[in-house]
Order: C-alpha cells, then structure tokens, then sequence
C-alpha cells in the first residue's frame, strides 16, 4: 500500500519534534533561547529573570550600543521623518539619509557607492540571486553562514563548496567548472562559528586565475578586523580586490539592516535589479541615522577597535592558559569547545548560575559531537569582567570535567 500519511499528519509530526525537543531541555533546566533582557545596565550587563549578568554573547564588538551621539541621531531623524518610509526604495521611499549613509558606508569600505536592505539576512539572499541563476555556478566555503546558503538556493545556480578555508579544494571546485559558466565565490571574512579568518589573499589570486567574481560577507569583520576596523582588506592590507562587500548593519553597528558595496556600476544594478530593493520597504529613519553616525562615530574613536583587539587577545589566551580548546579564532567569537551537545548545555547552566550570560551552539549549526559555547568579547568590556568571566569558566569547566 501507498504511503497513506496524511498532510495533517505531516505538519502534526513536525510541530510534535520542535515542542518535543524544547520541552525536554525546559524540564532539565537547559534551555537558553530567547531569554528576555529586562535591562541593558552599562555596557556590558544586562538584566535577565530580574539577575544582573555580564554578556558575553553580544555582537556589539564595539560597545556601540546606547553610544550618546548614536542615540541622539537616532531621536533626530524621527523629529525630521517620523518613524516610517513611504514604501520601497525605488518609488517614494529614498530619504535624503538613506543616500548619506550609503555614502558613508562607501567611504568606510572604500568604495565608489553602497546601497542597503532592510537586513543582513535579505541581502545575502538578493545579491546572490541578482548576481547569478541558473547554468551559472556559484562556489561557498562549507561553514559560510545559513543566508549565504539560503541565497545560493534562491538563485538557483549550482551550488558547489569547498573544505573550510581549504584553498587547494577551491581550486580544485575552480579548475573543474565549467569554463564557460559565469562563477562567483562567496566567502565570509570572519567565520560566525569559529571565529577564524579567511584566507584572503588565496582566494583573490585564485578568483582572478580562474576568472571568478569575489563576494565577501563582512557581518563579523567591520570594525573587528583592520587597524581602524574597516574590515578583511584593511586586515590582509590589500585594496579593492573583493568585487562584492557585504555587511550587517545589527552587530558592530547598532542598528538593523544589510548593505552591499562595490563598483558604482554594479551598486547601480542592484538599486534597479535585486528584488529586496524592488519588493521591500526602505530602512527606517531612525535605523538609517543610527547606522550612518555609527560609522561616523567607528571613524573618529579608533581606539575602539584596539581595546578589543586587546580584550580578545587577553580572553582567547586566558582560556587557552586554562586548557580549554578555542579552535583557530583570531577575532572576538571565541568558540569553546564543549564536544557533546549535553556538555554545552551543562557548561552553559553552569556559567550562567554564575552571572556569565553565554549561549551554547549545537547540532545542527555545528557538526554533532562540535557543540560549543560561543562566547563574544567586545571593545566594552573592561579586564575586570574578562577576568571574571575566566574565573567562572574555569569553574564550569571543572564541574562539567572538560577541565
Ligand atoms: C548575522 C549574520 C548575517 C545576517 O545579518 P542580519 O543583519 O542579522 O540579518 C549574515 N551573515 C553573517 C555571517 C552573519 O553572522
């Protein structure tokens, strides 16, 4: 006999696995997620189930968060434009500020122009599937973030990736394409798990040898890598050889939103071609404004970007002293390797019964047997809260015997 579910049973069975699975870690006492933040108290403690915390899962890399002249643009533009846009961009929706920020992220990257969406996610979605379709190829590392690989499927081009940061297997995915189709290689500058680094310079050499268009997703790069934090070029000290720039106005830059930046002839086609930009409305004036003097704002405090150079440095080493395994990263994501998905929580229940507010990763964003916790340093932080959340790391990692 047929198959003879139902599609009330399909969706039944689906609904049953989620709320299953939520509930057994609600009634171990190890679920994490979406916990509400009452209060943002200073720059780096929140208050959560009325427990004052210190945050180390916050990708507000710089402190940016409630900075006074971000605030204030913010109130600014509500005065001047109210709190909505008329619609999408390309009609009535095209505030004066939405053209001063793009030009300031374009200054800030280095580009001719810039052009932004209504968030990260999106924009990955619509400049992959704006830039190729079908019989075109488009290449990925294997950890690129979920949107990449979101937007990859959306194009419908065929989909190929690589060994993580392995640049002989993006060569080898380059060498048997088929020379004819039109190829993009879509790479994250910093990776959102490990906190490791592309290996740039390869992967530019390789583009051009082979003839393939470069994107690169920033979301974890802006002011985190470079001297004055200006991203994966300023890092590898090159200049203009990513043809496609993508970044996320949510982390570093506290705000919502996505942008692209590049050569003024294809930031103009994405103003006309991408359908994020067609079909959705602008940015709010408020957003707007906040991402556009939070740039300003990167610019005229660069010892911002230092001070969590310096803190990061201070983190990954302390806990590398304490034995703990933090992968490759070289940036603010510090990955603590925990193996079972079971240990992450119980790490995680630990920590935060000691007032540190960090979050577990597990299957299936990371490989099983790769749960982790993922902590985040940021410029905000002074040594006496790196110190603090050492000390009851070490703790954890006795109790949960990772130690
Ligand atoms: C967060 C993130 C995005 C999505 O950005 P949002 O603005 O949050 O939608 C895209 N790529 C990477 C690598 C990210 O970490």
């Amino acid at each position: 006999m047929e198959d003879t579910l139902t599609v009330d049973d399909k969706f039944s069975a689906l609904i049953r696995h989620w709320t299953q699975r939520v509930e057994a870690l609600k009634d171990d006492d190890l679920y994490f997620y979406n916990q509400p933040i009452e209060e943002l108290c200073g720059g780096v403690k929140v208050r959560t189930h009325g427990r004052e915390m210190l945050m180390f899962a916050s990708y507000s890399y710089l402190g940016l968060i409630g900075h006074p002249k971000i605030n204030a643009a913010a109130q600014a533009a509500i005065e001047t434009y109210g709190t909505g846009t008329h619609g999408v961009r390309m009609l009535a929706g095209t505030l004066a500020l939405h053209s001063e920020l793009e030009a300031t992220i374009a200054r800030f990257k280095g580009t001719d122009d810039a052009v932004t969406f209504s968030s990260g996610y999106v924009t990955n979605l619509t400049a992959i599937a704006t830039m190729v379709g079908r019989h075109d190829i488009v290449i990925c590392d294997k950890l690129n973030h979920a949107s990449i690989v979101d937007g990859c499927i959306l194009s419908g081009a065929d989909m190929v990736r690589f060994r993580h940061n392995d640049m002989d297997d993006l060569e080898r995915c380059l060498k048997k394409a088929d020379p004819r189709a039109a190829k993009l290689v879509v790479v994250d500058a910093v990776f959102s798990m490990d906190g490791d680094v592309i290996d740039l310079p390869t992967t530019v050499e390789l583009c051009q040898t082979y003839g393939a268009y470069l994107m690169v997703d920033e979301a974890h790069s802006i002011g985190v890598l470079g001297e004055r934090g200006r991203g994966i070029e300023e890092h590898f000290g090159l200049t203009g050889v990513i043809d496609l720039k993508m970044g996320t106005l949510s982390k570093t830059i506290p705000s919502v939103g996505g942008y692209l930046a590049g050569r003024a002839d294809l930031i103009q086609m994405f103003r006309h071609a991408s359908r994020a930009f067609i079909f959705s409305a602008a940015l709010p004036p408020a957003q707007a404004a906040a991402a556009k003097v939070a740039f300003e704002v990167i610019m005229e405090e660069p010892e911002r970007v230092l001070q969590l150079r310096r803190n990061a440095a201070r983190f990954i080493s302390g806990l590398k002293g304490l034995g703990f395994d933090t992968m490759r990263t070289e940036t603010a994501i510090v990955p603590v390797m925990c193996g079972t998905d079971e240990r992450a929580f119980t790490m995680t229940r630990h920590c935060q019964r000691d007032d540190i507010f960090v979050l577990p990763v597990v299957s299936p964003a990371v490989p099983e047997g790769q749960a982790r916790l993922r902590a985040t340093v940021t410029a905000a932080h002074t040594l006496a809260d790196i110190d603090k959340a050492l000390e009851v790391f070490e703790r954890a990692g006795k109790r949960t015997g990772l130690l």
